[in-house]
């Protein structure tokens, strides 16, 4: 579970990115960040891995003010996909998976079983593997970042906008296979997008912010207010 409790945020050059905002996002949950451009989406989302400190305020993550955690040890169980995937271009498919077990001190051989898995999991065929990013789809490329952030099994995802970049179709793809993952695993999920159909579909939980981060509305799918 996070819990935002009263986060404040204002960046050095005095933009003020988010107001005094609570919100609980429960365990095994997908909760979406939607709203405009800058409205505070991805300040809000960075505050949970420590890449952005909030002004005031706290995060806790399980009960505990995550600035009572070791930075390391805490971004090891939060799993991060961003827009462009963010892939090493030098590194085949299935290596850029491995990596991360083999940081866990895997050996090769299992950090790249354990891979293969993740590939499958996300849809991608086996001989993707070999390839580098470059020569994938976009969409495809999301799913091997998906893979990746899955690849520590942390509990928390954070997902900034990770399938904006992609055309509608592929895009629906990507949302079916998340609920369908997110069926199997009941990971701890916090989705930012300003796409409201895209919130509604995923969410079960959708947080409506604000130009100047405000939390407009926090509710269900079905019971968000219209507009
Ligand atoms: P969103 O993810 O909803 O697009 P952001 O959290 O990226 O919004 O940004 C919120 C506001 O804070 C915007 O006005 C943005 O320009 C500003 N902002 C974001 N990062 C910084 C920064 N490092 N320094 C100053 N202003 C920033
Ligand atoms: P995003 O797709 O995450 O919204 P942006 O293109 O808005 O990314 O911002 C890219 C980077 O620049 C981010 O690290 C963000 O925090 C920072 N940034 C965004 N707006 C500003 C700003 N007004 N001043 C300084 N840095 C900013």
């Amino acid at each position: 579970m996070i819990e935002f409790q009263s986060v404040h945020k204002q960046y050095g050059n005095g933009t003020v990115a988010v107001q005094d905002l609570s919100l609980t996002v429960e365990a095994g949950t997908i909760t979406v960040l939607v709203g405009p451009s800058g409205c505070g989406k991805t300040t809000l989302m960075r505050m949970v891995n420590r890449m952005i400190d909030p002004s005031s305020g706290s995060v806790l993550l399980d009960g505990t003010d995550i600035r009572e955690r070791d930075p390391a040890r805490l971004r090891r169980g939060i799993g991060y996909v961003i827009q462009q995937a963010g892939l090493f271009p030098h590194r085949t498919v299935l290596d850029n998976v491995a990596t991360v077990p083999r940081l866990f001190g895997n050996s090769r051989r299992d950090a790249r079983r354990r891979a293969a898995e993740l590939l499958e999991r996300v849809g991608l065929p086996n001989d993707l593997g070999k390839r580098y990013p470059v020569q994938l789809s976009g969409g495809q490329q999301q799913r091997v970042g998906v893979a990746r952030a899955l690849a520590a099994d942390p509990p928390v995802l954070l997902m900034d906008e990770p399938f904006s970049a992609v055309d509608p179709v592929v895009r629906a793809d990507l949302q079916d296979e998340l609920l369908r993952l997110q069926d199997e695993l009941g990971k701890t999920v916090l989705f930012v997008t300003h796409d409201i159909d895209e919130a509604i579909k995923l969410g079960d939980r959708v947080a409506v912010l604000r130009q100047g981060g405000y939390l407009a509305q926090y509710a269900a799918p079905d019971d968000l207010l219209a507009e």
